[in-house]
């Protein structure tokens, strides 16, 4: 290009979403399309939201209240949390860059991001496009953030940020409460260190073990919690994040936010997508069974896959990765290859509806099939 940028930038590889459903359609022919791609709710919208949005359009025309108080409302009393403590944002997206603005300063050489190679690529967006070191620590032999590697690097490099992400994506695997608990104590001498523990899919965990984050933080002020609408909530579309932190951590964050950074229908919709508790329960059982059924036909067609806490699952394959993503795709399913994330033999499947797991685990086997045979 003509126009010069900073280093960060160059380094920068574009966000590769999910295939949308329309493109494919385009592409393939089908009129029959699943998306396993984005780790959407595949029961779509709560009914109750659906209901309040045919008659919320009209209101439209007026700015968003700047200060969400009554969704801060409905969130501090879903989680149990003074609205005080709550920052929201267009998607958790949105918080996290917030984050890295607010408390990264791109003039400072030492001031760095750090997290696991293979995490949520956000934060690595993030630092880059502010123009903030990014470091990260391999993951463990089983594709876990690897604390005991992560505390070494924190204690050597004064990053002012850690991200972990519990669950990550794309691995679906996660930290203990114990093991989270160990790494806080051993990086309290860090004071200008603020770790973000990312919980996108928390609604779906079921390990007994795992984080009692807001517990944590009473002890650990410096912690800040991350939480979205966009997974369990179905709202991925409204875009809205929800952060938990220390109320000067908020002060800093609604200084720096866009006033009106969050839409009028985003925060209603969440105000009524946290009321309707039988959605949520639903989409858990529904996801718990999909996982099951795809754990059992996965080994029976003996592909490796890494036990999920979320609405997803990764699978290792011994084929060419790209090859099984297109054949998928020529049947009407489309999934996520992570070759973005480092994991080149591997493909990223977010939990359908019951006939939809089907369905992938139908062409699944005879993509695998047809590659084995050449064809
Ligand atoms: C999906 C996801 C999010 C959610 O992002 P939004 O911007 O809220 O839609 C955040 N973190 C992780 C790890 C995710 O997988």
């Amino acid at each position: 290009m003509f126009i010069s940028v900073s280093k960060e930038l160059q380094d920068l590889v574009p966000y590769k979403a999910g295939k949308p459903i329309k493109e494919a359609k385009r592409e393939t022919g089908f009129e029959k399309i699943i998306k396993l791609a984005s780790n959407e709710n595949p029961l779509g919208l709560s009914k109750k939201v659906e209901q309040f949005l045919q008659q919320a359009l009209s209101n439209g025309f007026r700015y968003p209240d700047p200060s969400a108080y009554d969704l801060r409302q409905a969130l501090g009393k879903y989680y149990s949390i003074s609205p005080e403590n709550i920052a929201v944002g267009n998607g958790s997206n949105e918080l996290i860059d917030l984050l890295v603005r607010v408390f990264c300063d791109p003039r400072e050489p030492y001031q760095a991001v750090l997290t696991s190679e293979s995490a949520f690529v956000a934060y690595e967006v993030c630092a880059k496009a502010n123009r903030i070191k990014f470091i990260q620590t391999p993951m463990t032999a089983d594709y876990k953030f690897d604390l005991k590697e992560m505390k070494k690097m924190a204690l050597e490099q004064k990053p002012r940020l850690i991200f972990i992400a519990n669950p990550n994506n794309p691995t679906g695997t996660y930290v203990s409460h114990n093991e989270l608990e160990e790494f806080l104590r051993e990086t309290e001498s860090l004071k200008d260190t603020l770790i973000v523990l990312d919980e996108a899919y928390y609604e779906y965990v079921q390990a007994a073990d795992y984080p009692k984050s807001f517990e944590l933080q009473k002890e650990f002020p410096r912690l800040v919690i991350l939480r979205t609408m966009s997974k369990a909530f179905s709202l991925a579309g409204f875009r809205l994040g929800a952060l938990f932190a220390d109320i000067s951590i908020i002060e800093w964050i609604n200084k720096v936010r866009l006033p009106f950074n969050v839409n009028s229908l985003a925060q209603q919709a969440t105000v009524i997508a946290l009321s309707d508790k039988d959605h949520i329960e639903r989409s858990v059982r529904l996801n718990n069974e999909g996982l099951n059924y795809l754990y059992t036909e996965l080994k029976r067609l003996k592909i490796k896959y890494w036990p999920s806490q979320t609405n997803f699952i990764l699978l290792e394959l011994p084929q060419v990765t790209q090859k099984v993503y297109e054949r998928l795709l020529q049947q009407g399913v489309i999934v996520r290859p992570v070759l973005n994330y480092n994991l080149p033999h591997c493909l990223r499947v977010s939990v359908g509806l019951p006939e939809e797991n089907q369905f992938f685990i139908k062409c699944l086997e005879k993509s695998i099939i047809w590659e084995m045979q050449g064809e």
